[in-house]
């Protein structure tokens, strides 16, 4: 008798705390890569103006659009959110960049991170277990960019930066960093051009493509902003919706991505709100026009579909 009456209190505290959504706290792990994600090092034919390291192991590094943003960004949208840095570079290179990226708010990555993983984590390919690649299903016709992708560097197993996948997103230029059976929490930025460029007549990129890459973090940004969005709606862990909103089934029955995000105006227009409101002097949304008229943002963003 006593225990049933037990076992109901029991059962009323645990809806209690359900109803007051304490577990909402879990946290949420934002897993970035830096190179070509959020820095990328500053090639001898390249500009090294801008927001641009100092020398790092004789080499400088241009802290990419949105960067410091982003992060801060991620770390309001998401109050539980927790920021890994998992980076093929040596784990000094790795520290010394981070104490170079600035927050909008001043503070250094460094300083916000969980924790920072570096070449030492890196899984050899020799060691991985065989059978469990979703990217095996994965269309390797156009866009010819995903072979590129894929060809392999070794692994980041994220269960190194935290315990649960469900709590995961990587946020990765390169789809062959995923480690098998972690496809789906990868949330995929786009393959970088050959070089980078500060303006738009330094670059042969089309328009759609110059915005495109200019505007990734912007876009990284807003795809998370409306992932979290449904996957509160419709009670869907967050990599299960970044695998439905970012890879669609192709004529041929295997996976393409979803290249209707890279053009989709409100996608970007989510991440440029989240990231103009971080406060930052330096953010803006990039594009050709952009470079002469940096305020009209919304007839800039009709560019993306031209
Ligand atoms: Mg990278």
């Amino acid at each position: 008798m006593c225990s049933y009456r037990y076992s109901r209190l029991l059962g009323f505290f645990i809806f209690l705390l359900a109803s007051l959504n304490v577990w909402a706290d879990t946290p949420l792990y934002f897993v970035f890569d830096i190179d070509d994600t959020l820095a990328r090092w500053v090639r001898p034919a390249e500009s090294s103006l801008g927001n641009v390291t100092s020398s790092i192991n004789d080499h400088r590094y241009r802290i990419l659009d949105g960067a410091g943003e982003a992060i801060q960004a991620l770390l309001t949208r998401a109050p539980n959110a927790k920021i890994v840095f998992y980076s093929g570079g040596p784990r000094d290179r790795n520290l010394e960049l981070l104490s170079q990226l600035i927050l909008p708010d001043g503070r250094r990555a460094i300083d916000i991170a969980t924790k920072v993983l570096s070449r030492n984590d890196i899984v050899d390919e020799k060691s991985l277990p065989t059978g469990l690649a979703a990217w095996n299903e994965l269309d390797r016709t156009p866009p010819s960019e995903l072979h590129y992708d894929l060809r392999r560097h070794g692994r980041k197993d994220l269960l190194k930066a935290a315990p649960d996948l469900q709590n995961i997103v990587m946020i990765e230029d390169r789809l062959g960093y995923a480690y098998p059976g972690q496809e789906k929490n990868l949330l995929w930025v786009g393959t970088p051009p050959p070089s980078h460029p500060e303006s738009f007549s330094e670059t042969r990129l089309s328009r759609k493509a110059y915005i495109q890459y200019r505007n990734k973090l912007t876009r990284m940004v807003g795809l998370v902003d409306k992932a979290l969005e449904v996957s509160k709606q419709e009670q869907i862990p967050l990599p299960d919706v970044l695998w439905k909103l970012q890879w669609h089934p192709a004529e041929s029955g295997k996976l393409t991505y979803n290249t209707a995000l890279l053009t989709d105006a409100s996608i970007y227009r989510r991440g440029a709100r989240l990231l103009a409101k971080t406060g930052s002097a330096r953010y803006q949304f990039v594009t050709p026009q952009s470079e002469q008229n940096p305020k009209c943002l919304i007839p800039i963003l009709r560019l993306l579909r031209q």
